[in-house]
């Protein structure tokens, strides 16, 4: 079984960046729990899913959390400035709305917050099995259920499995040599040790994404010295945030239709986008003209402006907002570092160009595994293979949530379900309802379980790939959506509305019902 300690660790020795998994002894089983359907993960994913469910009258499920608190990526990246780049409004479920927002963008302990109000509201909390680390889960043909296996040694059978683990959810640390030997602190954004006080610290952050450009500007005030590691310089365009007015929340909670209406307008601006992301890039021109004028009218240094200026096409990665990390450069205690880091020593950054940059602590802003997979947790599937196996050319999915070989197993935010221009929690909702139908669907026909064909699996796959090819993702850049043979596995290359649409119902005729 895979291990992926994901702890933060201090000082020499941590073990969290020595790879991508190391095999450990599997635990004894100690229990057997019988149960209709095991979510794993309670994040946006599982949690939406499990609020359905009960609302299909469907009590017979648990949900295997690893942490001991629920929330997922919004209860692990807890970072300083942490927050969404998606208005409230429509970065939360459109069946529990939420008219208490205070920003425009929500932050991070807002959005926890609010995943807790709809634990209590939904009554999930009995479903909820903390600190369940899922380490395996075993297709049993024979028996047509999965037998899911956790660290602790407890073992759920169950008729259906659904992931709820999303593709960002572990840490991706970088291979740079030398990284056990630094003696001072070290840790990933997105498990921030808030022991280490960094005021008056030489600090060194590697990364320039969306997380870093948030903790950056925070952190900057109060560090002794800040080395940032640019690798790629990303776009950023102003980011129009505010407190919400307290006349507008008194609208939202008492008026349905200016709720609705509002939830509206907010999807379609961005919904938008998509024509410039996967119909035609040129009309990303004018994005790229803001982009550009902002990091000059918050840049007088043309050397920084030159610095922070990508030569790649806006779009190609995430698009990044923000009104306070391009000031944060210009401080005389920040320093952006764009050499090459050759490697680690125990008190320094070196870079290719020989410069040793001496440092107390290190920050890792470098992104997650997104192409990992389920990673860690090891699917096996029908035949014993195992969804490693199944992907090692790269992930594919059926509509992102079914895949063959895979009967009853269902990815939440799975490949090709991911978004750069709108709100995830709505791809989500469209999976949710997808699933549903399929759990209809086995009653109706009397069948036990569903494996989607693969020849429908690879002819969507083709589609996915058609159309990824004139979308800017594919315009020249390195970035988390493409795998290593360049194939995007992560974005969803359409309107969403598009994907609401083909995920409405199941199409019995794409998949193979076994045990009716
Ligand atoms: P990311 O976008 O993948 O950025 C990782 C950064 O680390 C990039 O600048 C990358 O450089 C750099 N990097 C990686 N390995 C490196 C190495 N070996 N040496 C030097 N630099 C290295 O990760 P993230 O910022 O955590 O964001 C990931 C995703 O999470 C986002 O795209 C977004 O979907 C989500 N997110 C959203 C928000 C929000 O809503 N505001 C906030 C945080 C995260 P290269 O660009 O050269 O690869």
């Amino acid at each position: 079984v895979y291990e992926v300690s994901a702890g933060q660790n201090r000082g020499n020795g941590p073990r969290w960046f020595e790879g991508r998994a190391m095999l450990l002894e599997r635990p004894p089983v100690r229990a057997t729990t019988s149960t209709g359907i095991v979510i794993i993960g309670s994040g946006f994913a599982g949690l939406g899913m499990a609020i359905k469910l009960r609302a299909a009258g469907i009590r017979d499920f648990v949900i295997l959390e690893r942490a001991h608190d629920i929330g997922g990526t919004w209860r692990d990246n807890r970072y300083p400035g942490c927050a969404c780049d998606i208005p409230s409004e429509l970065y939360s479920f459109s069946f529990a709305r939420n008219p208490k927002w205070s920003r425009v963008f929500p932050t991070q302990p807002e959005i926890h917050e609010y995943l807790r109000a709809c634990v209590d509201k939904y009554d999930l909390e009995r479903h909820i099995r903390y600190d369940s680390d899922v380490i395996e889960a075993r297709y049993d043909a024979e028996r047509v259920l999965w037998q899911v296996e956790t660290r602790g040694g407890t073992r759920f059978e169950a008729s259906v499995l659904i992931s709820g683990m999303g593709g960002l959810s572990n840490p991706a640390m970088p291979q740079i040599s030398g990284l056990a030997e630094f003696a001072g602190p070290q840790f990933h954004s997105a498990r921030w040790d808030h022991d280490v006080d960094l005021a008056g610290k030489r600090v060194a952050v590697i990364g320039t994404g969306a997380s870093a450009i948030q903790f950056v500007p925070e952190i900057a005030p109060s560090v002794g010295h800040l080395s940032l590691f640019q690798r790629t310089p990303p776009w950023i365009v102003p980011k129009i945030d505010g407190p919400v007015d307290p006349r507008k929340s008194l609208l939202l909670k008492y008026l349905p239709g200016y709720a609705w209406l509002h939830r509206t307008s907010i999807y379609l601006t961005h919904e938008v986008r998509a024509l410039g992301f996967t119909v035609d890039p040129k009309l990303l021109r004018t994005v790229e003209k803001i982009a550009k004028s902002h990091i000059k009218r918050q840049i007088a240094d043309p050397a920084l402006r030159a610095t922070v200026t990508p030569n790649y096409r806006l779009g190609c990665k995430r698009i990044l907002i923000s009104n306070d990390y391009f000031p944060a450069l210009t401080r005389a205690n920040v320093a952006v570092v764009t050499s090459d880091i050759a490697r680690v020593e125990d008190d320094a950054v070196v870079t290719s160009d020989g410069s040793r940059h001496v440092v107390d602590v290190i920050i890792y802003g470098t992104g997650f595994r997104a192409q990992d997979g389920l990673a860690p947790v090891r699917i096996v599937g029908e035949g014993g293979r195992t969804l490693d196996e199944a992907w090692s050319d790269g992930m594919e999915a059926y509509l992102g949530t079914s895949v063959a070989g895979f009967p009853n197993l269902f990815t939440l935010v799975g490949p090709n379900v991911g978004l750069g221009h709108n709100s995830m929690v709505f791809m989500i909702e469209s999976q949710v309802a997808y699933v549903l139908d399929a759990l209809r669907q086995l009653r109706k026909r009397g069948a036990r379980a569903l494996d989607v064909l693969p020849q429908v699996q690879r002819s969507f796959n083709d589609e996915i790939r058609a159309k990824t090819k004139k979308t800017v993702w594919m315009s020249g850049c390195r970035s988390w959506y493409l795998d290593k043979n360049g194939r995007n596995t992560s974005l969803w290359p359409g309107f969403t509305f598009d994907f609401r649409r083909r995920t409405r119902r199941i199409e019995p005729s794409r998949y193979r019902w076994i045990g009716r």
